[in-house]
């Protein structure tokens, strides 16, 4: 390597981003509050590989999608492997669950999962390479209360994060018996608009037609108000689950309104789907969404169990949450002098044992300028051990909000700083 090319700076990866300390208490705030919200309905964290093998996601999210065709994040490595840094999470977990037969454990399984995912995709304000999900999924349950369960337990999560100005759109996209059927009329009437139609979505109507509904064009919008609606197409199982799905939803008091285009792009998807929207995201609302995959898991090869859930986009969520800052109140140690230093290191140590949490920092500073220093790094207080107080085993505690002053011991310190266990 020469010169100039050690010298230049190296810069993340396009489409990727550093969570900085400064935003990470949001991150943070949202994982707690996902757990919490979980663990509480009976759902246990699941962790799978960031890569896998390419053609699991070819087989889990179908070779017609965007997803496989445009979006993937795909390598050959060291050993001629093709593999695939996961575009969505579900496929990860169906092969997991079949690989570690966690099936045969009692049903239903509830599972979530909190990490990264990865989309080779046209970088665009708001749109990662890497971007993060939360995401829940119950297996073996095919009562509909349980997917006005997860919508309602999704609910419970946006409103702790302060998210409220949220609408409910569902809708149900029917089976294998009831869907062919749909989308052979929706085909018929799409044919008949076809160069109307963006090139996408002219390429859909012989593909997928139902994606059509997922078209972001203006033009494309306004034509598929006209398709027919698949509710009107549904089979009477399906539509009897529709009718339980919507009547539960009822019964946990959630306003919802039925959005017949609301089919989602994945092929795997049966009867419910659901979606959040939010009024502070603008044309791009979505800010979590869900459904049914009863066939899923038996397209894997796996045994025929169904399954239901959703995934909320982190970045997209916490641009519009509206949560405090939690601060921790911490303490800032001033010493003053040799001895003084080792007599802070070891109140440290015992305030920390104790719950506090406190800073002591290595390098030589005038009272003034450690004073100055815990007023900049936001201490709410400022302990003061000078060679008297080591002496007398007293010292100065330093409300910086009020600048009230105490000599206390250093148990009496633990009376007036608010502690963590
Ligand atoms: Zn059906
Ligand atoms: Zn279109």
């Amino acid at each position: 390597m020469n010169d100039q090319a050690k010298k230049k700076q190296i810069n993340a990866i396009k489409g990727t981003k550093d969570i900085l300390p400064d935003e990470i208490w949001k991150w943070q705030k949202l994982e707690t509050e996902a757990r919490l919200v979980f663990e509480r309905y009976g759902y246990r964290e699941i962790r799978t590989p960031v890569f896998e093998a390419t053609e699991l996601f070819i087989k889990g999210t179908g070779s017609t999608t965007d997803i496989v065709t445009k979006e993937m994040y795909t390598f050959v490595d060291k050993g001629g492997r093709s593999i695939t840094l996961r575009p969505e999470y579900t496929p990860s977990v169906v092969r997991s669950i079949i690989e570690n037969r966690l099936n045969l454990q009692p049903q239903p399984l509830r599972f979530y999962f909190i990490g990264p995912m990865f989309r080779y995709d046209k970088p665009q304000k708001g749109r990662y390479r890497q971007f993060h999900q939360i995401d829940i999924e119950v297996f073996g349950e095919k009562d509909p209360a349980i997917d006005a369960e997860i919508v309602e337990m999704a609910k419970n999560l946006l409103t702790r994060m302060g998210v409220t100005d949220t609408d409910v759109l569902v809708n149900s996209v029917g089976c294998q018996t009831c869907r062919p059927g749909y989308r052979e009329k929706l085909k018929q009437k799409a044919e008949e608009s076809r160069s109307r139609l963006c090139p996408d979505c002219q390429r859909k109507i012989g593909t997928n037609p139902l994606r059509i509904f997922d078209c972001k064009v203006e033009a494309c919008k306004e034509i598929s108000i006209e398709f027919p609606k698949i509710t009107d197409f549904l089979c009477p199982e399906c539509d009897e689950h529709f009718k339980q799905f919507c009547k539960y939803l009822d019964a946990f008091d959630i306003s919802y309104s039925i959005e017949p285009s609301l089919v989602r792009g994945l092929d795997y998807y049966t009867k419910t789907t659901f979606e959040f929207s939010s009024r502070s995201l603008g044309a791009q609302d979505a800010v979590l969404g869900g459904g049914r995959y009863d066939d899923m898991m038996k397209e894997f090869g796996g045994p025929d169990i169904c399954g239901t859930g959703f995934a909320v986009g982190v970045e997209r969520l916490l641009s519009i949450v509206s949560v405090e800052e939690n601060q921790q109140e911490w303490l800032y140690l001033i010493y003053l002098g040799d001895e003084a230093k080792s007599a802070a290191m070891e109140v440290a140590r015992f305030l920390r044992e104790n719950g506090v949490k406190c800073l002591v920092e290595y390098r030589e500073r005038s009272l003034r300028n450690q004073l100055s220093r815990a007023n900049k790094l936001n201490a709410a207080w400022v302990l003061i051990i000078g060679e008297d107080e080591v002496k007398k085993g007293t010292f100065q505690l330093k409300n910086m909000k009020t600048a009230h002053q105490d000599t206390v011991t250093k148990e009496e310190i633990l009376k007036h700083i608010r502690r963590t266990n």
